[in-house]
């Protein structure tokens, strides 16, 4: 296979550059990090099963018309996506108190919020991605007044179906982060889902027996990783079978 030009490598995902102008391929690692890169570790399967959640969500949201940066899924660990210039913000909404919200206001984790709140964090990690208020985004330039208005309403469609799909399978949606692209078509702009959604980037709790089913799992070491998203992926019909427990290939001498 010809080598591929390396767009970006980041934590859990390598960026290429596309067979076609105007797209690139996204790469989905086993690598987990957490606390800021601070805890690493390979989990075998992650990536594949990041693959097909992510590429499940993503066309979901396209059919209910919320736009995104997908465009297909070419394999088992690798997706074509739209380029896009992406806005330095993670996007993060809440239904529940949990993680740095619970802890910020000293509240129990799980406890169900008045609405779903919209918080926005700078993305950099060097700073730990702070959190930051509209004033500041708007005054710096990260994003217009009518960028953060668009934000939020993706935002809130994206938790509503994320949620909505989750309950169906007895799973609550507790929290979850999004970053946003813009896609230029000439001089006209468009704001479209990017990077990934999967249990990386989402809390998701058993509704029957709280089993915190994503990334906490490894953050608060409360067992196997990729058995919590298999579990996920299993509920969603995404996945027959357990990749990540598939035998390996044996050597034969
Ligand atoms: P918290 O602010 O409580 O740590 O995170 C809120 C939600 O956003 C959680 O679902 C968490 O997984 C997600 N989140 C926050 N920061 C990041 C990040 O840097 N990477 C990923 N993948 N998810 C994040």
């Amino acid at each position: 296979m010809a080598r591929r030009k390396l767009i970006y490598e980041g934590k859990a995902k390598i960026l290429y550059d596309g067979p076609e102008p105007g797209t690139y391929v996204q790469y989905f690692k086993d690598d987990a990090t957490a606390f800021n890169a601070g805890k690493k570790d390979v989990i075998e399967g992650k990536g594949v099963l990041n693959n097909r959640l992510s590429e499940f969500f993503m066309n979901g949201l396209q059919q209910i018309g919320v736009p995104t940066h997908f465009i297909k899924r070419l394999n088992m660990r690798e997706q074509l996506i739209r380029q896009c210039e992406i806005i330095p913000l993670e996007v993060i909404v809440r239904n529940y108190a949990a993680g740095t919200m619970a802890k910020r206001l000293g509240m129990e984790e799980g406890t169900q919020l008045p609405r779903p709140i919209v918080e926005f964090s700078y993305k950099d990690d060097s700073l730990g991605d702070p959190l930051v208020p509209e004033e500041y985004i708007a005054a710096f330039g990260w994003a217009s007044q009518q960028d953060l208005d668009d934000i939020v309403s993706i935002a809130l469609k994206v938790n509503d179906f994320i949620s909505g799909v989750m309950y169906g399978v007895g799973i609550k949606l507790v929290d979850f982060k999004i970053e946003i692209g813009r896609v230029w078509d000439n001089d006209f702009q468009r704001l479209v889902v990017a990077d990934e959604i999967s249990p990386d980037s989402c809390r998701l709790w058993d509704i029957e027996t709280g089993r915190k089913l994503d990334k906490d799992v490894f953050r608060r070491d409360l067992g196997d990783l990729a058995d919590a998203y298999t579990e996920v992926a299993k509920r969603l019909g995404v996945l027959p079978t357990n990749t990540a427990q598939m035998p390996k290939p044996t050597l034969i001498n």
